[in-house]
């Protein structure tokens, strides 16, 4: 690509008005090869030159940040479920559980019991929530 960036020329420059990557004309320059100004050809507002992909780019990287933290509970579910090597059992809470077991609930789906406490009672990750479940009833 000899893509050539003089003043005058078109360039698809960031908007900040229009919130968009648009078609600008470059007003001044910054050194031979860097855009200094530009002026979009929608809103007719001068600003300085912003690369599109780079704003794009940013945007992209909260998007990702905030994604993980609400997939938390699904990462640990699954880091549970590839570790537990016990037999997959349907729940009932007549049925006996213990830590590592996996519990196929007729209404949260598949899930890995963590810990057992107080005599009847299971820690259960699914995919989407940690429950506290009866056994031995
Ligand atoms: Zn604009």
């Amino acid at each position: 690509m000899s893509e050539e960036v003089a003043v005058g020329k078109e360039v698809l420059s960031h908007c900040n008005k229009c919130k968009l990557p648009l078609a600008h004309i470059i007003v001044n320059m910054k050194t031979k090869t860097t855009i200094g100004k530009v002026t979009c050809k929608t809103c007719d507002a001068t600003h300085v030159y912003k690369d599109p992909s780079k704003v794009r780019a940013k945007k992209k990287a909260t998007g990702t940040r905030k994604r993980k933290a609400t997939d938390s509970i699904a990462d640990l579910w699954l880091e549970a479920v590839s570790k537990s090597e016990g037999q997959e059992k349907p729940y009932s809470p007549k049925a006996e559980f213990t830590t590592g077991d996996i519990i196929d609930h007729s209404k949260f789906g598949p899930g890995v019991v963590e810990k057992c406490f107080d005599g009847n009672k299971i820690e259960v990750i699914f995919r989407h929530e940690i429950k506290i479940l009866m056994h031995k009833l």
